[in-house]
């Protein structure tokens, strides 16, 4: 693009809400002599898509805090509601016309939905003339843009991992992040009006509002997500904090009671923080090597490829966005439909301490540790049978940190109806994971208080005189919801008779 190509485009924000290594916003800003941003939501979609408030309130309230870094720069921030991604490009094209704008710059979106809404803003901007640029900004590499010696895309993550770690090892290239957009200068602000009206009452205005739809976004946030205070400083600062303890992150990101992983997720799903600042810090503490000196740094750059082969898989197999299995025989699996476990489940009320202390986390912060979520999700999936589109379902509602791809992914995972190289009776025994990864029961004791006077060794599998729960009233700590020696070998059996 040469620079200064357009005199006023506009920045279309999605989930990518920073000002540094944004994209779409940099090239608006080194292709256009003005440029404005706008953020649409659309809560009857993003409900319809399971996002709860959690997530809802931390995509605001990062919002809130991009608006002021942009006006800074003389980039007003718009913001328009609409109920679903379909009203999208009709009003864009409007908005288009009464701002007269020349060009419409994004970053991608990959989940089924986000690009057919994505396809028909192009299509419509392309009758008026108005090119709209779309960004690899998400991933670090386009997704759709590694495939194995075959040409489909990868299966299985280790290697897809194997071939992007080949392909981009020791290049040099480090995926660089991009400086934030120079200032444009205060009098460009006075370019743009305050509002606009868009058809159908849906007016464009520069302030954001503290609900949208049904979604209460309190100025503030909501209690849970206070635990992160939002934006792009709060994100960098944790990056920071987190490079400074990489070098521990192999040997404890599994211990739940520690603090030792990023805790970045919220920012990353949100865009607070981008993939390629967090490569850049990990890089830089691995002499620049994928797998490098630090044990740390390698084990943290290796969760980093997760998160892109998941984003990847959505594109290579659309399937998993339309509540399918990856693996298409595991849909004749005969889930129970034994509503009163999943509510146990959900509450933190199943008797297994474990379990319950890692749903009460989730409950309580909006947040839980990565060897909870497989543990969990193996609980739900394989002793009680449930199906995963139900625990994929309550932790998009519940998660700060709830993105399609990983969700999905890390579900499917579990429940042994997606990519999982380990064949279907990998099934994750909540009593050994606990003694293992909660040694000394400080996790448990912090989340489910009933069981703190137990000993380092009971209180993973409390004895009888610590099942104190009434029947009629449910208070106290329940017996366990089911037997895991027995309810893993039915799991099994279950998916041995699958026809394939
Ligand atoms: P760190 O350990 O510091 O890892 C750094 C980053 O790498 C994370 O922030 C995340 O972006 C990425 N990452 C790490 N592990 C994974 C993984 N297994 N899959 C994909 N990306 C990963 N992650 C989400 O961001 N949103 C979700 O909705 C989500 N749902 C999950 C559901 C299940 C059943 C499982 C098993 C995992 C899920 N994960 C999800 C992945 C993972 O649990 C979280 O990303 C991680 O716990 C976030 O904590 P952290 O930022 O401290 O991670």
């Amino acid at each position: 693009m040469p620079e200064k190509a357009y005199q006023r485009g506009l920045v279309w924000l999605r989930n990518d809400l920073r000002l540094a290594d944004n994209t779409a916003l940099y090239r608006a800003a080194k292709g256009c002599k003005a440029v404005a941003a706008i953020f649409i939501a659309c809560p009857q979609t993003w409900r319809s898509h399971g996002d709860g408030d959690n997530v809802v309130a931390m995509r605001l309230r990062s919002l809130r805090q991009l608006q002021l870094s942009l006006e800074k720069k003389g980039v007003p921030l718009y913001f328009l509601e609409l109920p679903t991604f379909p009203d999208v490009s009709g009003a864009l094209a409007q908005i288009v016309d009464k701002l007269q704008v020349d060009a419409v710059f994004a970053n991608a979106e990959y989940p089924v939905n986000e690009l057919q809404r994505d396809q028909s803003v192009r299509q419509g901007l392309k009758t008026r003339g108005v090119p709209v640029e779309f960004s690899t900004d998400r991933t670090l590499i386009p997704p759709g843009s590694l495939t194995t010696g075959s040409g489909d895309g990868f299966k299985v993550f280790t290697p897809f991992k194997r071939a992007f770690i080949a392909r981009h090892d020791n290049r040099g290239d480090g995926f660089a992040p991009l400086p934030a957009p120079r200032a444009l200068g205060p009098d460009h602000m006075a370019l743009w009006p305050d509002w606009i009206a868009v058809d159908g009452d849906h007016n464009l205005v520069r302030r954001i509002p503290d609900t949208v739809g049904d979604y209460g976004v309190a100025p503030g946030g909501d209690a849970q997500v206070l635990d992160w205070p939002a934006g792009e400083a709060a994100g960098l600062r944790l990056l920071k904090g987190f490079a400074d303890n990489v070098d521990d992150y192999a040997q404890w990101r599994d211990f739940p009671a520690r603090d030792n992983t990023s805790r970045l997720s919220p920012y990353l799903n949100c865009g607070a923080v981008s993939v390629r600042q967090c490569v850049q810090m990990a890089l830089g503490q691995n002499d620049g090597r994928w797998q490098g000196a630090s044990e740390g740094a390698t084990t943290w750059l290796n969760e980093l490829l997760w998160r892109e082969f998941y984003q990847h898989l959505v594109v290579n197999f659309p399937r998993v966005c339309r509540h399918k299995p990856f693996k298409p025989e595991t849909e004749q699996v005969p889930w129970s439909d034994r509503t009163q476990d999943f509510t146990r489940w959900c509450e933190g009320n199943t008797g297994v301490p474990i379990v319950d202390a890692a749903m009460r986390q989730l409950n309580q912060t909006g947040w839980m540790h990565n060897r909870l979520r497989m543990v969990v999700a193996s609980f739900l999936t394989k002793n009680l049978l449930t199906d995963w589109r139900r625990g994929e379902g309550y932790f998009m509602q519940q998660l700060v940190d709830a993105d399609f791809a990983a969700n999905n992914g890390g579900w499917q995972w579990a429940a042994s109806t997606g990519t999982d190289a380990a064949p279907y009776f990998r099934v994750f025994n909540p009593y050994s994971q606990s003694q293992r990864f909660d040694p000394d029961g400080a996790f448990i004791r912090r989340y489910v208080p009933e069981l703190a006077h137990l000993s380092n060794k009971e209180i993973h599998c409390p004895p009888e005189t610590a099942i104190t729960q009434d029947l009629f009233s449910g208070e106290g700590y329940p017996p366990p919801i089911c037997n895991v020696t027995e309810s893993r070998k039915h799991a099994i059996e279950v998916f041995a008779n699958l026809k394939s």
